[in-house]
């Protein structure tokens, strides 16, 4: 008999969601996950991102691809119904997805409006609530769920602005949606990756300056790549990360240790 290395996902299956281009965090994520083994469906958020994301297909092992905008029910439905038709059951899901509209994000936080705010924290937040209470019932052998935020839910990091309070209610659903799901074997994660520039980064206002900065001050003096977030995802999954839960794990080369 041969025993599987702990860090092996041989035999996992999952959802990958929040695909938009080669540069997507969610791209390393599905790279990554398919080099150690799993096999997943993959789900970008608009429609104008499949061209984008059909040339990434073999680089993720052909997953499954499917449109899954999360505000749109029956699109969620559709992909939690494959799911459940290819495999029966799922061992991870992992939620890598944000919007806040322009106005709201450039202006202060105090100034955001209440529609902008409730959108922010529909499609970056409460999404991970609704695409973990689809998960839950096929995690039936345990599982994993892994959200992505930013150090900016805990201190305030310039123009950063509404994301920063709608990733702090991230990280606490994390906590809550650990402790009600840990009963069930089900682990919840948060991974805090520092500055990578994404198509969703760029609508940071001067992130180039904040890229720049978190360079030169983080300890290991780099920036950090979607693959280095991959593998942290494939570790928190893996049997090697069975008694890791409900925390934020930063992949930011060490930024967040320095004032
Ligand atoms: P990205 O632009 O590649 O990914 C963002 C994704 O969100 C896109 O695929 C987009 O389609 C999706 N999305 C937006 N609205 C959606 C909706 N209604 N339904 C489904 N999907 C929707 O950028 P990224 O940087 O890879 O972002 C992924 C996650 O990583 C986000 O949560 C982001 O806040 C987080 N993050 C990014 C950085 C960074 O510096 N890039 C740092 C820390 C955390």
């Amino acid at each position: 008999m041969t025993t599987q290395h702990p860090f092996s996902l041989a035999g996992k299956t999952g959802i990958v969601t929040g695909l938009a281009n080669a540069d997507s965090i969610a791209f390393g994520c599905a790279r990554a996950l398919h080099e150690a083994g799993a096999e997943m469906i993959a789900t970008y958020g608009h429609a104008k991102a499949e061209r984008h994301v059909t040339p990434l297909l073999e680089a993720m092992g052909h997953p499954e691809l499917m449109l899954c905008d999360v505000q749109d029910e029956a699109q969620v439905e559709a992909v939690f119904q494959r799911a459940q038709e290819r495999w029966g059951r799922l061992d991870f899901l992992i939620h890598s997805m944000a919007f806040a509209n322009r106005d709201d994000l450039h202006g202060r936080v105090v100034d955001c409006s209440r529609e902008g705010f409730a959108q922010a924290m529909d499609i970056s937040c409460h999404s991970f609530l609704r695409l973990a209470q689809r998960a839950e019932p096929l995690m039936t052998a345990g599982g994993c769920l892994i959200t992505l935020s930013y150090y900016g839910a805990e201190k305030v990091v310039p123009n950063y602005g509404l994301m920063g309070p709608v990733k702090a209610a991230l990280e606490a659903s994390v906590r809550y949606m650990a402790d009600e799901l840990g009963p069930a074997g089900i682990r919840v994660q948060a991974i805090s990756p520092g500055p990578i520039r994404t198509r969703a980064a760029s609508g940071i206002r001067d992130f180039e300056a904040l890229a720049e900065d978190a360079e030169q001050r983080a300890p290991l003096r780099r920036l950090v790549s979607t693959e280095d977030v991959g593998r942290t995802a494939v570790f928190l999954i893996s049997e090697a990360g069975q008694s890791l839960t409900g925390g934020t794990t930063y992949v930011d080369a060490g930024h967040h240790v320095k004032a």
